[in-house]
């Protein structure tokens, strides 16, 4: 008989800029799925946004997130998510800058943190439209920092995003 692992819903927030951005985004999808104890459980349709922040005159991101089931803690679940990061080719010279894959944990269940290396919920998630409105399409209903998805859509509903 093997031991079962209790399984985490967390919310993974993907976006490349760079490169080929949909082998990235597809590439990071099936590693993350790859994962010891982890499953990719639904994915957003993808979205293009404008780049927010860092250098001017990058190119649109292309997003999307997903839900994963997983026996990583949080703090493993990251060094994982840098680990593919890495294998996408990033280079994180630049704040903000292009990147060919950045994975970020947008939300894991029952957990809140606010150390600066991994801030839970996501610090910024929910003022980005490029993970607000792809959560709507597969978290409606969760909530962040008290307040629903749709309050934040509506909040963000000013930045340039389009269903790819
Ligand atoms: P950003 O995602 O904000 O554009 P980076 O991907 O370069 O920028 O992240 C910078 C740092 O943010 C990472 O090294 C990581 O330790 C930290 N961090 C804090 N909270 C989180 C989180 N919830 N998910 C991912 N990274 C986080
Ligand atoms: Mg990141």
């Amino acid at each position: 008989m093997s031991a079962t692992t209790h399984r985490y819903r967390a919310y993974i927030a993907l976006g490349s800029n760079q490169g080929v951005s949909a082998e990235a985004l597809n590439g990071a999808l099936t590693e993350l799925d790859a994962l010891a104890e982890t499953q990719v459980q639904k994915v957003s349709p993808w979205y293009r946004s404008a780049a927010i922040g860092g250098p001017a005159n990058q190119p649109d991101f292309l997003n999307a997130v997903c839900e994963i089931a997983t026996g990583l803690e949080p703090q493993p679940l990251l060094q994982a998510l840098h680990r593919i990061e890495h294998h996408f080719g990033r280079e994180r010279q630049v704040r903000w800058g292009p990147r060919t894959l950045d994975l970020d944990i947008v939300w894991y269940e029952g957990v809140t943190s606010t150390a600066p290396e991994l801030t839970l919920p996501h610090p910024r998630a929910h003022e980005r439209a490029f993970v607000v409105r792809p959560l709507m399409d597969i978290a409606p209903d969760l909530t962040l920092h008290g307040e629903t998805i749709s309050h934040w859509l509506k909040q963000t509903e000013n930045q340039s995003i389009s269903r790819r």
